[in-house]
């Protein structure tokens, strides 16, 4: 099986090229920041403050998370209700990257995102793809992009959806986003050793899925 770990920022274009560069090569793709996604819902639904570990990490134990695969699309269920349009909200951003920073939330969903890359040759974009959760993976890229460019495209992206959101605001989550994601002491974003640093500043969607097709082709030889 062939593994690509994509791992990168908030906003660096990671799903988007992931996507692209999967159906180009007929594999899967696995995105990972989903399932931290369903389970920062999951607290919000049930009133759960993700800024309290002990009770946060009591609910693991009744909550599931599962993903399905549609038409080549992944969806997420959350005790079997596929919730993969509603995890795309800045509330659930913030409190999926509250809850990625505890390592028993990481634990659970590690073997969810292993067997995926077990039965099939995956692209799988998120934070610790490249670092902790498949280090063996043949091909390891780092997707970022300046922090005004990645805060523009989720700009952007929030008002096609409708949702309401200022620039200033989406900046500033993303940021405080990162400097959590990089600081935290489980499993930190920071590029794997042996991955390729691709930066799409100024680079069309077109062009970043090819840069990292070429990377992918490369390494596979
Ligand atoms: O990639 P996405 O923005 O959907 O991820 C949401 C949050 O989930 C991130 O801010 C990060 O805190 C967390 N995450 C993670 N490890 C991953 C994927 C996402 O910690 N592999």
């Amino acid at each position: 099986m062939i593994s690509v770990a994509i791992d990168g920022p908030a906003g660096a274009g990671k799903s988007t090229v992931a996507r692209a560069a999967a159906k180009e090569l007929g594999y899967i793709y696995v995105d990972t920041g989903a399932l931290y996604r369903a389970v920062g819902l999951y607290m919000l639904q049930h009133g759960i403050s993700v800024s309290d570990e002990d009770a946060v990490v009591k609910e693991l134990s009744t909550l599931q998370v599962s993903l399905e695969f549609r038409g080549g699309e992944q969806h997420v269920l959350l005790c079997g209700e596929d919730v993969s349009a509603q995890i795309r909200t800045p509330e659930v951003s913030m409190a999926a990257s509250a809850v990625s920073a505890m390592q028993p939330v990481r634990s659970f969903l590690f073997d969810l995102q292993k067997n995926m890359a077990k039965t099939n040759n995956v692209i799988m974009d998120g934070r610790d793809i490249g670092t902790v959760v498949l280090p063996e993976a043949q091909v390891k890229i780092f997707l970022t992009a300046s922090d005004e460019e990645r805060a523009g495209r989720r700009y952007r992206e929030l008002l096609e959806k409708g949702q309401n959101a200022s620039f200033e605001e989406v900046l500033n989550d993303l940021r405080a986003r990162d400097y959590a994601d990089s600081h935290r002491a489980a499993a930190p974003l920071k590029p794997a050793e042996d991955s390729v640093l691709v930066d799409t500043t100024g680079l069309s969607l077109e062009n970043s899925v090819q840069k990292v097709l070429q990377v992918v082709r490369q390494k596979l030889g």
